[in-house]
């Protein structure tokens, strides 16, 4: 019936096109410093071809100082020796090489690392290190927006209102700015640290969608900070119409974010699930490009005692994922203060992971892992901003802050 296909694209163009025009309702501050310089990370390689030609430079200039910002990690252009000194000055005369201000950095028992990032406007954000406990590697998860428009129960961000989304440069800048605090430059090739990124942060990617593309891009240049799309996943509560243009367009690994096999009970867990319900986004998976045994689709599952962790609807998400190649991460829920929820008890978890698995789906139980991790997603920075209304003091002191997240069941392994 193609009268009904075509017009169900057209649907669902004209709901990207809201989807993308509301983005631009949240949008960040724009790169200029109150000196007027402007900031250079975050442009496209096109943009800052585009800054040089209007300084008079030839275009394989923009390739070099590419090569410094992105390869080398270099914030003060006099170290950028390869460019001849007047082209520095005149550089550093109009432009920066920013990076978010470490507000907060806070290790735990398990040597993940949370950091609070501070942007030039004050917007704070969280970016998580989750070192690989077996492997000389790990994965930055980063923010994509401050806060998140929708409220999904269990999460802490949730409770947050959106205060805007993050710029290209705010994305990059996350990474940039854990590349510094572990002196990973310039970019080797492997081992790695820093070998991954996971948009798993403060947010929901795809309600920002030109921003985490232009990052992606970024971060993905071969001839820079080069992390292979392989390596990025990006993860998502089901904004269905933007997945169809991630998997063409950014060609990343998808983790959907189902906590729920009834649309019954996802209503109440993602909310987004009115708007676009199991059976859509199930389709949506079914047709991601690229989804292969070798690079399979994340189906993330937190696990909420006796709401969504019986064995029938352990069942129930083998039958509804057949066929997709796809692995089910198991998180256990991570408490929060005022949250509504108690974790499953481990047994549960466990014969919910062995029903999983013997459907023949890899069903790991994940230590809750990037907005999730530690105090739940989004406590830290809810408690800076806390502290500074309450005391007017400058942010979280680093060493000695209260509430030591160690020991505070995030199950240390
Ligand atoms: N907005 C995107 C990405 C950020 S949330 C999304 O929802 O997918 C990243 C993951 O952390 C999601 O799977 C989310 O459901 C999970 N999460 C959030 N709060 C959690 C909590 N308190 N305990 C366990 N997982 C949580
Ligand atoms: Fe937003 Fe993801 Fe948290 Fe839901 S789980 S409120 S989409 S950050």
């Amino acid at each position: 019936m193609p009268g009904v296909m075509a017009e169900g694209a057209l649907l669902e163009n004209e709901e990207r096109a809201r989807i993308l025009a509301k983005a631009a309702l949240f949008a960040p501050p724009t790169g200029e410093l109150a000196d007027g310089r402007r900031d250079l990370l975050g442009l496209s390689r096109t943009a800052l071809g585009a800054e040089l030609a209007a300084l008079g430079e030839p275009a394989f200039r923009a390739r070099q100082l590419w090569h410094w910002i992105y390869h080398q990690g270099a914030t003060d252009f006099a170290r950028m020796s390869t460019l001849a000194r007047g082209m520095r000055e005149k550089l550093s005369e109009k432009f920066v090489i920013g990076r978010p201000e470490i507000a907060a950095r806070r290790a735990s028992a398990d040597t993940t690392e949370k950091f609070l990032l501070r942007f030039r406007d004050g917007a704070e954000v969280e970016t998580v290190y989750i070192p690989d406990p077996d492997e000389e590697r790990g994965a930055v998860c980063v923010s994509t927006q401050v806060g998140c428009t929708l409220s999904c129960r269990f999460c802490h961000t949730g409770t947050q209102a959106l205060a805007r989304n993050l710029a290209a440069a705010e994305i990059v800048g996350q990474f940039m700015a854990l590349r510094d605090a572990y002196g990973e430059w310039p970019t080797p090739r492997a081992p790695r640290l820093l070998s991954n990124i996971v948009l798993m942060g403060m947010g929901e990617p795809l309600y920002n969608y030109e921003a985490v593309a232009a990052a992606l891009a970024i971060l993905m240049d071969g001839e820079g900070v080069a992390v292979s799309r392989r390596r990025i996943t990006l993860s998502t509560s089901g904004v269905v119409p933007m997945m169809d243009r991630c998997g063409e367009e950014l060609g990343v690994n998808l983790a959907v974010s189902l906590h729920a096999v009834t649309d019954a009970v996802r209503d109440e867990l993602v909310p987004l699930n009115r708007k676009y319900p199991i059976q859509e986004l199930i389709a949506a998976c079914r047709r991601y490009p690229g989804a292969s045994n070798a690079r399979r689709i994340t189906f993330e599952y937190v696990m909420l005692d006796g709401v969504n962790d019986s064995d029938a609807e352990a069942r129930a998400l083998t039958r509804l994922i057949a066929g997709i190649p796809a692995k089910v991460n198991l998180i256990p829920f991570n408490p929060w203060p005022g949250s509504r929820f108690a974790p499953s008890p481990e047994a549960r978890i466990e014969r919910f992971a062995a029903i999983v698995r013997d459907a023949g789906f890899a069903s790991p139980v994940r230590t809750p892992r990037g907005a999730d991790i530690l105090a739940a997603c989004g406590q830290l920075r809810t408690e800076s901003r806390r502290r500074r209304e309450d005391s007017g003091a400058e942010g979280l002191a680093l060493a000695g802050a209260s509430n030591d997240l160690s020991g505070r069941g995030e199950a240390g392994s």
